[in-house]
């Protein structure tokens, strides 16, 4: 793994080649940014920099024993502690510790990550705590975390910051068409949906995400030919059938990527009603219902109904009782729907 393999990420590139060149590591780093951009590979090229025996100076050379297991996992010296259920437990945070009271087997530095840092208990951070403040020597301590804020200040006060950024959507296509082989316009469409991260892109590929989002725009579509009895049913077969913040790391298929995606349905009739350029649209391939669609919507009733979905969002992140947010939000929609096509 070397720095240049990874995508973008130019400014977290700078910071950490120039520290390698400088010799002026820090003991600890706070990497910020959403999940999926390439936190753990910046890790693993640092990894290599610094392990690997015919280093460049800045890059492994990626051919060696030590270049290849830390790329494909299993090198010994390079230590991921990730949430067991949702959250960093104590106990992890100890056996951690225990191992960094010796000296790296191998090689000159151990390199260890706290992915989803935020994740830790309150118990787990005080205790990993005392680790930032007398870090082992030969030890560097990376920290992922999607916002600072999330963590505490005396945890954030001790690691060097290095922020990493949400990745372009041509980056994004562009990595699944050449690695994934996925056609152009389906690639599109995953990338516009996946908010800049690779790692939520491809999970919604491996996910079969477009299937479903073909199922969540039939279900739209049904929503104006149903009387408010049916409404209210389809909102809370949602309801049951989807997690408020959908599955796994990247929180797919849950409440708010549905209304995530119903609101890039109402942005593509927005984009199409004000003459934007078909380029812009999301769902690429829908365009020509899409085109169709727009006729019957005037730009008062989009802009309403794109912010109903906005406030739904964020209702959701907040807690509020999914089932009433759903049902406020589809009796909503289909109030504010189409004009009734003109008989012909
Ligand atoms: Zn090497």
């Amino acid at each position: 793994m070397r720095f240049e393999d990874i995508l973008d990420q130019d400014t977290a590139k700078g910071i950490l080649i120039n520290s390698i060149q400088s010799g002026r590591l820090a003991h600890s780093y706070l990497f910020t940014g959403p999940h999926g951009v390439g936190k753990i590979m910046m890790a693993k090229a640092l990894a290599a920099s610094l392990n690997c025996p015919n280093s460049s100076g800045v890059d492994g050379c990626g051919r060696c024993v030590i270049c290849r297991q830390i790329e494909q996992g299993g090198y010994p010296e390079f230590l991921i502690v990730a949430p067991e259920g949702n959250n960093i437990k104590i106990d992890q945070i100890r056996e951690l510790q225990s191992r960094l009271c010796f000296a790296p087997a191998i090689g000159r530095f151990r390199i260890v990550i706290v992915d989803m840092a935020e994740s830790m208990t309150e118990e787990a951070s005080n205790s990993f705590l005392k680790t930032l403040e007398e870090p082992p020597q030969n030890n560097i301590l990376i920290l992922n975390a999607e916002e600072a804020d999330d963590l505490l200040p005396t945890i954030v006060s001790r690691c060097q910051k290095i922020p990493f950024r949400p990745l372009g959507v041509q980056v994004i296509a562009g990595f699944l068409e050449r690695e994934k082989g996925v056609d152009g316009e389906r690639a599109a469409v995953i990338a516009k949906i996946s908010e800049g991260s690779l790692g939520k892109a491809i999970s919604m590929l491996e996910e079969g995400f477009l299937e479903t989002r073909d199922q969540w725009l039939r279900i739209l579509g049904q929503c104006f030919d149903q009387p408010k009895g049916e409404l209210l049913e389809t909102a809370s077969k949602l309801v049951s059938s989807l997690k408020t913040k959908g599955r796994g790391k990247y929180k797919i298929g849950g409440l708010t990527d549905l209304l995530a995606l119903w609101a890039t349905w109402y942005r593509d009739l927005m984009v199409l009603k004000q003459g934007g350029g078909e380029e812009l649209v999301i769902n690429q391939d829908f365009r020509r219902t899409l085109k169709k669609v727009t006729r019957r919507y005037n730009i008062k009733s989009l802009v309403a109904i794109l912010s109903l979905l906005d406030q739904a969002q964020r209702d959701l992140r907040r807690w509020h009782n999914p089932l009433l947010v759903m049902e406020r939000t589809i009796l909503g929609i289909v109030k504010l729907g189409p004009e009734p096509q003109p008989i012909n």
